[in-house]
């Protein structure tokens, strides 16, 4: 490793001993506090990394807003950033080819995980959903090589921007609005394993889809059977995947727009589904006391702990859900069970999944431990870069 960056424009960054160890580990973050010595740097900008003793570790873009306040991109001097991000963007796009199958939704980056920290891009048939989430990201320059590369490979019909506006807000970037950056299309319709999904930019959650779950949907599918409760079921992503092989399905959701567009999916594919408006605590207690059984529950609701302090509060949570559920289902009856909480970790859940089944007094069989889809990597060296549990298991007796 070089002493000197080799392009002394590049500012300097001196990191502490911590730093540099998490660094070595495989990490790509560096917090403020253990930052040593960044004297005027200017938010998001392309910093060598140094130790306490002058030495390069690689170079990173830095932000003057978050506690992370480095996000390596590379180990190495980065003379020309285009260059880089263009290369990462190409790659990010050719490992989707090798590992989505039968659907024309995905992530097609994910940020850290693609080496393109504070990117998101979310690829809805032809309509592309843009997240920037740092200020080297929201740099002009950046944003219109990001634009311009995306546009060069994928050639969709509409580039659309979601905004986060509470991340900007942390970042201290201006206030902008979701909008349409390039060319025409900010609606379409999408298919995720043969199921098709209606897209509009201007609705839902996320950047409109829970594509991280793509694979479990196909997953679950192959288990369910009978009548099925969907619980937590957004614009219908499992309910759909299920009306394929179960002889009834029922979706439940909180939000009357999540439910309209969910109907409307329903149509669109030739499925009857029966969707209902409620608090899914409350209903699930009301039909377990009733005494009501289902083949097939499909809990996905929304990450509970949203930091470490909230852990306590989300390990009860996931509990009661996964108690009424479970005491609801048949003999060889199917449990779809999932977390997104990153803060929860896959033994935590498996141990309150266990516990769950202690209490109602049945026997359960891991058919399969899942997580996120594949076009949601994860680091190994990263662990903040895993976050979705999906649980698959059949009650014995
Ligand atoms: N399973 C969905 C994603 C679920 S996201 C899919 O695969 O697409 C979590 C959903 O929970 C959101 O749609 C949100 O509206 C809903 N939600 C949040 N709190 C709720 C509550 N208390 N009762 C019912 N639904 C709730």
């Amino acid at each position: 490793m070089s002493k000197k960056p080799l392009d002394p424009s590049v500012p300097a960054v001196a990191i502490s001993r911590r730093g540099v160890d998490r660094l070595r580990a495989g990490h790509v973050w560096v917090y403020r506090s253990d930052i040593i010595l960044a004297d005027g740097i200017a938010p998001g900008a392309i910093v060598a990394v140094r130790d306490e003793r002058d030495k390069f570790l690689g170079t990173a873009l830095y932000s003057t807003a978050s506690q992370i306040a480095i996000r390596l991109i590379s180990r190495d001097s980065v003379p020309d950033l285009g260059k880089l991000l263009r290369q990462r963007i190409r790659e990010a796009i050719a490992y989707r080819e090798r590992v989505v199958q039968n659907s024309d939704a995905y992530r097609l980056i994910f940020s850290e995980a693609d080496f393109l920290p504070g990117l998101i891009v979310d690829r809805y048939s032809d309509v592309l959903a843009v997240q920037i989430l740092t200020q080297a990201m929201d740099a002009d320059s950046v944003r219109s090589t990001i634009l311009s590369e995306l546009n060069e490979q994928v050639k969709p019909a509409g580039i659309v921007e979601r905004v986060d506006s509470k991340i900007r807000e942390l970042e201290q970037l201006p206030s902008r609005q979701s909008s349409l950056l390039q060319g025409e299309k900010t609606s379409t319709v999408f298919s995720m394993n043969g199921v098709r999904f209606h897209y509009d930019f201007a609705e839902g959650q996320k950047t409109g889809a829970f594509l991280d779950q793509r694979e479990n949907y196909a997953a679950a599918a192959q288990y369910a059977h009978g009548q099925a409760l969907d619980v937590f079921c957004y614009q219908g992503g499992f309910a759909l995947h299920l009306a394929g092989t179960c002889e009834q399905v029922t979706g439940v959701d909180s939000s009357r727009p999540a439910l309209e567009v969910a109907d409307r999916n329903a149509v669109l594919n030739g499925k009857e589904i029966e969707w209902i408006e409620a608090n899914a605590f409350d209903l699930l207690r009301d039909y377990a006391t009733a005494g009501r059984q289902y083949d097939t529950i499909v809990l996905d609701p929304p990450a509970f702990a949203k930091g470490k302090r909230d852990l306590e509060a989300a390990l009860r949570g996931y509990k009661e859900l996964n108690l009424r559920a479970m005491k609801m289902l048949r003999p060889e009856g199917v449990l779809v069970s999932c977390s997104c909480s990153y803060h929860v970790s896959q033994a935590d859940f498996l141990e309150i999944l266990a516990e769950s089944a202690r209490d109602v007094h049945k026997n359960l069989r891991i058919l399969e431990s899942r997580t996120q889809g594949k076009d949601h990597p994860i680091l190994l060296n990263v662990p903040e870069t895993a976050y979705l549990k999906c649980v698959i298991a059949s009650v014995s007796y």
